[in-house]
């Protein structure tokens, strides 16, 4: 995380502390549509009815969701952002109030939209990329995407935005592949930042095979982490979170800082999740019986290790400790 960010995200957990809340958003996920332009094997997204499809958010709701809550990081997903005829709208006011925005895309629309936005320490391309050419083509379904993802990465690169990835592991994932993509990522494309996600097992994601367990999430980070990559890499990630991933520590889910809001109301208990919905970030933060979720607890949870439970966690472990916000500030 850029140290402005970094600071930024200091300030407002230590303002949470000051106030004494228990449970406030880091980051919103919102979705201002499902339809997306792929139909990845993993994706548990797209299987939305087809009115639900070819609906769109309006940009003051997103907004009045983003105010609502007050969190402090927005990551526009979906769906395929770039689908959204207002996009650049919603982007330009999140940046204006000062959001720091990841807007998750597969990059296929890029060259097309990206006229229509201008780069800012508040706006990060985060672009899909699941492995090298073969991998991330077959994660996506569809030849010829990893090639249009690099091109486009390497153009908003050219013109100065911040470009990150969002990097999905599955169980046909070995170390190598692991060492293999991130290396690309950090090396050779340069991107500003890359995030790691151990794929979970949506319900409705076509593909029901290819997730991992914990214990092989575990093994596969901390041999792909060895003999200094991790140091290296430039992740996108608090160094507990990592830890976590490696196996070297736990942490319970706090899944109500990272909430998720779509076009269907507030997904509770999760984005990956959907046992109903609230109207508002506070209903859903009061009205959600958070004791029953995590490893452990819900059956659908025994696998999950992803960011949206668990990066919080490592987040708030991290400012609880001197010692860990030393070592956060010393990785940013
Ligand atoms: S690009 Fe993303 S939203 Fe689109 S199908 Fe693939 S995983 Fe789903
Ligand atoms: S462990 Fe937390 S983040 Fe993961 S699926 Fe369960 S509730 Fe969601």
């Amino acid at each position: 995380m850029p140290l402005r960010q970094s600071l930024r995200i200091g300030r407002y957990l230590i303002g949470q502390k000051l106030r004494r809340r228990e449970k406030y958003p880091l980051l919103l996920e919102l979705e201002p549509l499902f339809a997306c332009n792929l139909k990845c094997a993993g994706c548990g997204k797209i299987q939305q009815t087809p009115d639900i499809l070819k609906r769109r958010m309006p940009v003051a709701q997103a907004l009045a969701a983003v105010e609502e809550c007050g969190a402090p990081m927005v990551s526009i997903a979906g769906g395929e952002p770039l689908m959204h005829p207002e996009i650049e709208t919603m982007v330009d006011e999140l940046v204006r109030r000062k959001k720091f925005v990841f807007l998750c895309t597969n990059a296929l629309l890029l060259p097309k939209k990206i006229d229509k936005f201008r780069p800012s320490p508040y706006l990060a391309f985060t672009v899909h990329i699941d492995g090298l050419r073969d991998r991330h083509d077959a994660s996506v379904c569809k030849q010829g995407v990893f090639d249009a993802a690099v091109a486009a990465v390497r153009e908003a690169q050219r013109r100065g935005f911040r470009v990150t990835t969002n990097t999905t592991f599955f169980n046909t994932d070995t170390p190598q592949t692991v060492i293999e993509v991130l290396d690309y990522l950090n090396d050779d494309l340069r991107v500003d930042e890359m995030m790691l996600s151990p794929a979970y097992a949506y319900e409705k994601a076509p593909d029901q095979e290819h997730f991992l367990g914990v214990a092989e999430t575990r093994e596969l980070f901390r041999k792909a982490f060895a003999g200094g990559r991790r140091r290296r890499w430039r992740l996108n990630h608090s160094p507990l979170f990592l830890d976590f991933l490696e196996g070297k520590v736990d942490f319970p889910c706090t899944a109500w800082a990272i909430p998720s809001y779509s076009l269907l109301g507030w997904q509770r208990p999760c984005y990956l999740m959907a046992d109903g919905y609230a109207a508002s970030y506070r209903e859903l933060v009061e009205t959600t019986d958070w004791q029953r979720y995590g490893r452990g607890r819900d059956p659908r949870c025994a696998n999950c290790m992803a960011h949206c439970g668990y990066e919080p966690t490592a987040v708030m472990a991290t400012m609880s400790s001197l010692r860990q916000s030393l070592r956060a500030l010393r990785s940013a």
